[in-house]
Formats: structure tokens, C-alpha cells, sequence
């Protein structure tokens, strides 16, 4: 028998309160057994999305949101302007352009930060419909500064969709007080909900702007008047419905702001701790950086390797890079169901790995850090 720890950034743990409500038994979703928890998690959605919109929810993963979003929006031959900076940036881009959109594709490197200059430049050479944006990009570690980039693109006249697929619930995303059309999002981040539900917050203006592409499953107003009624279209995934309105009870109990703080601090006790063990991070050195490290694998060394000894020998699941990067880092997801000690346990386990791969290292000096940054003052 091994303990399991899952420190990726999705799916991620899931707190034992939401798993009592998984294992109650199946009840019918237009029956007054599911009507007032159908309620509850749609109202808990919108304080999380911090919007008074509509919030639809769909039986999907994030991606099927996202695609939602596509679908709905997108008409064949129109301009859309998409930033990317790693794999979800790009998955937008391919999105679009499989739905047929003329895509205007802002493409940084992996890693970069996305600045709201270059997108305030590029719409001003070419409009767009939309601006698609990524708050958390998950491959790299990057929170891009979404508040910024959604006030230049608001100005050109354009929607903003946001990708908040791990950033929801973990760092701040004022869907209406910034501005921002479209949130889509899943269960299986910070919502600490296993995966299979995807939502989307749609604004008036992008309700309004939908276009002609064929859409049926994921038509936003035939979930949106439904979900009015309290009746979904389609037969909801009623057991992972009650199990988000218990993860989001708990969100909501601790608070979003709370919430928030904790989650800057488990980043901050993450990097020191990286930074002790003597390995460089990819993901930046900030606050922002809050959801996931990202940790190049030391010179000589693949990440897969160490991901791999980490779950064989302490039962522990990291996660590998994506696309060029695998192979070169590892990540260390920090959302949702998570505290110091998991970071820690993280920690200590690199700690044993990277001694056996031969590195010099002071035992105990990433714990120490990272308890130590945990504590540390203030949180802005
Ligand atoms: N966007 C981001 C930022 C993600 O992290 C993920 C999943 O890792 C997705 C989109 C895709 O979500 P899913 O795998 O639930 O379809």
C-alpha cells in the first residue's frame, strides 16, 4: 500500500466533504432532489466568477467550455485577435480557426508574459470581434495580467473571452468589474471537484454577438434559458453537480479573498522552496505566480525522470512539461484543496530525488524556506 499525493495542477485534490457528496446515491435532475442543489451551485458560481450574469454549466471538461465559447461566438471569415504564450493560448487558436474565424494570432513564446501594448498595437493595425485571452497559462506557470489586457481590448471595441480554467478560485477574475465577456472554466482546478463539468459566464454583449456557426449541445441560450427554469436541457452530471456545491460551499466559507492570500502564499513557499533545492524556475518569481511552479529539471537531468521517481518511490504526481517543454521541467500545481504542508511534501521528496541523482544539498533548506516564505508578510 502507497499514500497517493496529487500536486498537479488539475486535476487536483479533492477535499473528503465533496467526496461524501459524490458517493450519495443518483437522484433525478427535474426532481425537487436536485432542483435546490442546481440552484445553489449556480448561484455559488456566480459569487465565484464575481459576476450577476448567467453562469452556463455543461456535462464537459474545460475544453468543452471553451468550445462553447467558439461555437457561439465565432462566424466563419470573421476577425479574431488570439494571444497565446503556451498550450491553452494555442488551443484557442486552433479552436477558432477550426471553427473558421480569420485568426490574428498574437503568438509569444512559451513563457512569456502577454503585454497589453502589443495587443493594444495589433488591434489598432487590425479590429478583431474578440480578443481571446488566457489568465492562468498552465504549461508555463504564467498568470497573465488579464485586468490590463481586457481594458485594451474593451477600448478597441472588441470581446474579451477569458480562459480561467485554473485561475478560477485561486486568483482574482472580477468577471464584471473588469469587463470581461466570457470566463470559461472547469471542475477539476481550484474548484477541487473532479473533472467533467465545464461553465461559462457570458456577457449581455457577447450574448447578443453570437454567430452564425452550427451549434446544438453547447448553444448558450438553450442552456441559458433551461437553467432559468432551474431544467437543464440535457441530463446534468447531477452527482459531480452536487459535489462542486459542496467544493464551492467550502471556497465560499474560507472566502474568495482568502482564498486568494492562500494561494499567493503557497506560490511564494513553492518558489523558496525550489530556489533552496538549487533548481531554476521557468514559471516567474511573483505573486501572481499562484497557481503552478514550474521548475527546469537540473542540467543532464530530464524532469521525466524525476516525475518518475517521485511516483515510484513516495506515490507523489508532478506534472511533466507540455509540448517542447517535456522533458525539460516539471510543475508543481498549488490550487484548490491545498495547504503549506503538501508543498512541503513535495519539497522533501525533490529533496530526496535530486540527492540520489547526485546533488550536493543542505537537507531540510527547502522545507525550512518554504515554511518560512509561507509566513511571510504582507500579502498586497
Ligand atoms: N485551459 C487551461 C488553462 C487548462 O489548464 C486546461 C487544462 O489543463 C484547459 C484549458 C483544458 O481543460 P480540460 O482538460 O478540462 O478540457
Amino acid at each position: 500500500m502507497q499514500k497517493q499525493y496529487l500536486f498537479t495542477p488539475g486535476p487536483t485534490p479533492v477535499p473528503p466533504q465533496v467526496l461524501a457528496a459524490l458517493a450519495e446515491p443518483v437522484v433525478h435532475h427535474r426532481s425537487p432532489d436536485f432542483q435546490p442543489v442546481y440552484e445553489r451551485t449556480l448561484s455559488r458560481l456566480r459569487e465565484v466568477c464575481r459576476t450577476e450574469r448567467d453562469v452556463l454549466l455543461f456535462a464537459a471538461s474545460g475544453t468543452g467550455a471553451f468550445e462553447s465559447a467558439v461555437a457561439n461566438l465565432v462566424s466563419p471569415g470573421e476577425p479574431h485577435l488570439v494571444v497565446s504564450a503556451g498550450n491553452f493560448g494555442e488551443r484557442w487558436a486552433q479552436m477558432t480557426r477550426a471553427y473558421g474565424a480569420a485568426v490574428d494570432h498574437l503568438r509569444y513564446a512559451w513563457g512569456e508574459t502577454p503585454d497589453p501594448e502589443d495587443v493594444r498595437a495589433r488591434l489598432a493595425e487590425r479590429e478583431a470581434k474578440a480578443v481571446w485571452l488566457v489568465q492562468s497559462e498552465t504549461s508555463t506557470g504564467v498568470v497573465a495580467d488579464v485586468k490590463a489586457l481586457a481594458t485594451v481590448a474593451r477600448a478597441a471595441g472588441a470581446l474579451v473571452v477569458v480562459d480561467a480554467v485554473s485561475s478560477l478560485g485561486a486568483v482574482p477574475c472580477e468577471t464584471d468589474a473588469w469587463g470581461l465577456d466570457v470566463v470559461v472554466s472547469g471542475s477539476q482546478k481550484a474548484l477541487m471537484t473532479p473533472p467533467g463539468l465545464g461553465l461559462a459566464a457570458v456577457s449581455e454583449a457577447a450574448r447578443t454577438a453570437t454567430g452564425s456557426s452550427p451549434r446544438f449541445y453547447f448553444d448558450w441560450e438553450r442552456t441559458r434559458t433551461a437553467q432559468r427554469k432551474l431544467d437543464a436541457p440535457f441530463t446534468p452530471s447531477v452527482s459531480l453537480v452536487a459535489g462542486l456545491d459542496v467544493a464551492l460551499g467550502l471556497l465560499l466559507g474560507e472566502g474568495l479573498d482568502a482564498a486568494f492570500e492562500r494561494h499567493v502564499r503557497l506560490g511564494r513557499a513553492c518558489r523558496a522552496g525550489i530556489k533552496a533545492l538549487g533548481l531554476e524556475l521557468f514559471s516567474p518569481d511573483e505573486d501572481r505566480s499562484a497557481v503552478v511552479t514550474a521548475v527546469r529539471a537540473p542540467a543532464g537531468v530530464a524532469s521525466s525522470e524525476i516525475i518518475k521517481a517521485c511516483r515510484d518511490r513516495f506515490g507523489i504526481t508532478l506534472a511533466d512539461g507540455q509540448g517542447d517543454l517535456k522533458g525539460k521541467i516539471f510543475r508543481i500545481g498549488h490550487i484548490g484543496w491545498f495547504d503549506v504542508f503538501d508543498i512541503t511534501t513535495a519539497l522533501a521528496a525533490l529533496e530526496l530525488v535530486l540527492a540520489d541523482l547526485g546533488a550536493g544539498l543542505e537537507r531540510g533548506a527547502a522545507v525550512t524556506a518554504a515554511l518560512e516564505a509561507f509566513e511571510a508578510q504582507p500579502v498586497a
